[in-house]
């Protein structure tokens, strides 16, 4: 069995208590003056520069304003991160910690990564803030590397070739995740997608996006690895 296991962030392993909010909130106010209507915006299932680009195109700026600053953006973003981190308390999702050592249990060419709107920083901190341990994942495809998700997969299924050898491809292809756009983001690679409703879309909504499997918790451990697996 050859398996490559992307796991979403924020509303599939771990929730932050929209420590990720304020810190884009503070970034946009010390970089650009404004964020835009940030208060009716949704992140869920977005990429970070996807949220800012689409919050200051809204305020009225142009592209021409906003990606030469991003550099600057991200490096607030970072730092107001850090700073919330210590304030908030991180905590893994039902059953993540027990589903993630049962991925890494079956070896082999099981692959466990990340597929994430986060930049990787950004990612980074808030995984290591649960205490979920950021050096297991193997692979990732952030935020950072494209704006569009959909082109995240094909990111992930390089650097899991770069690091294995191996081509995973299809249903070997696993993205979890608590958002439509973590279902749709491999459709057009045939990719096997696992909902969850930890997240803001309650299992109705995901299940109107047709994954391929669907939970409202990963907390029955060994039912999410016969989806991974079978
Ligand atoms: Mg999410």
């Amino acid at each position: 069995m050859r398996r490559l296991v992307l796991f979403d962030i924020d509303g599939t392993l771990l929730s932050a208590d929209g420590a990720g909010k304020r810190a884009v909130n503070d970034a946009l106010v010390e970089v650009f003056g404004t964020t835009g209507p940030i208060e009716r915006y949704s992140f869920a299932g977005r990429t970070d520069p996807q949220i800012a680009r689409e919050l200051l195109t809204a305020a009225g700026l142009a592209a021409g304003e906003i990606d030469p600053r991003l550099p600057a953006l991200w490096d607030s973003y970072i730092a107001n991160l850090r700073w919330e981190m210590e304030r908030t308390e991180v905590t893994p999702l039902p059953g993540i910690p027990e589903l993630l050592r049962r991925v890494e249990e079956a070896a082999g060419e099981t692959v466990l990564g990340l597929l994430t709107g986060n930049i990787e920083e950004g990612a980074r901190i808030k995984v290591d803030a649960a205490g979920l341990g950021w050096e297991r994942f193997r692979v990732g495809a952030f935020g950072s590397d494209h704006a569009d998700r959909p082109e995240l997969p094909a990111v992930a299924l390089r650097r899991a070739r770069d690091l294995t050898g191996m081509d995973f491809a299809g249903k070997e292809v696993v993205i979890l995740g608590d958002t439509p756009f973590d279902i749709q983001c491999g459709a057009h690679l045939g990719v096997r997608t696992i909902a969850v409703a930890t997240g803001r879309h309650p299992v109705e909504e995901l299940a109107a996006h047709d994954p391929d499997h669907l939970f409202s918790d990963f907390s029955d451990v060994e039912a999410v690895w016969a989806a991974i697996a079978n």
